[in-house]
């Protein structure tokens, strides 16, 4: 049998915070379960195959976007699998390239690949910088989601667009001021989540696979292996964590 196939878009251009870890994390899990599994890395030169199993965008500051979606606007592969409905997780500028359009700092309005229904504008006031954690809003997912979050972008979600999940704290999300983060149309995961969100998320990396294979056989994390997941980390750390975080984080 072939191997599952996990494809990396452009990391060149779309590759910031170690978004490119997500598709390692997807082969791993997969391995780890017994499953023969290799990661494709699609570069600038590269066509996007059509038949792969899952599909991974990373983020990249707003020159290398505008690149990106310009270099993607006629791929018939990644066409192909969208329309298939291949899963795809897109991060940040990933999710802002997927959706239908995104306005850049300088004001430049570029049309998107309209696979989303949202739109993605200038925030006012900072960057939105930070380590956010968030409660999922989607069946199957139901742990604590974490991550970084470094967009100028917020994001409107349309009719056609569910959200991700709902921040806590002082977390931005997609940055409309309703606590909402990322977004979920189709087969098409985005969020604003950098760290890689994969790494930090093992449920979210094994909802992907499981759209993309079925089923899959249980998985025992090789020993040694640490947890970056809220309730590894507060387990792990729970010295430093005051018992009121360590149980929103479910340890
Ligand atoms: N350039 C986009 C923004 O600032 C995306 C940033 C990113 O991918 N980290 O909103």
């Amino acid at each position: 049998m072939s191997p599952a196939t996990i494809v990396l878009v452009l990391p060149e251009v779309l590759g910031t915070y170690g978004d490119a870890g997500n598709a390692a994390v997807l082969a791993t899990r997969l391995r780890w379960r017994g499953i023969d599994a290799e990661v494709r890395t699609v570069g600038w030169d590269d066509a996007v195959p059509a038949d792969a199993d899952v599909y991974v965008l990373g983020g990249g500051e707003d020159a290398a976007q505008m690149l990106a979606v310009e270099r993607l606007r006629d791929s018939a592969g990644l066409r192909h699998a969208l329309d298939r409905g291949a899963p795809t997780l897109a991060v940040c500028a990933g999710l802002q390239i997927l959706g239908r359009a995104f306005t850049v700092a300088d004001g430049t309005r570029v049309a998107g690949l309209d696979r989303l229904d949202v739109e993605t504008v200038p925030g006012r006031g900072a960057r939105r910088i930070g380590d956010v954690t968030a409660d999922p809003l989607v069946d199957g997912l139901s742990e604590l989601l974490v991550g970084f979050e470094n967009h100028g972008g917020v994001t409107s979600l349309g009719p056609d667009a569910a959200p991700l999940a709902r921040v806590r704290g002082n977390g931005a999300g997609n940055g409309t001021g309703d606590r909402l983060e990322g977004v979920v149309g189709g087969s098409v995961v985005g969020t604003y989540f950098h760290g890689p969100v994969l790494a930090r998320n093992p449920e979210l990396a094994d909802l992907l696979l499981t759209r993309a294979l079925g089923d899959l056989p249980p998985l025992e994390v090789p020993e040694g292996v640490p947890s970056s997941t809220a309730r590894g980390l507060a387990a792990r750390f729970r010295d430093r964590f005051s018992p009121d975080a360590a149980r929103r984080a479910g340890a």
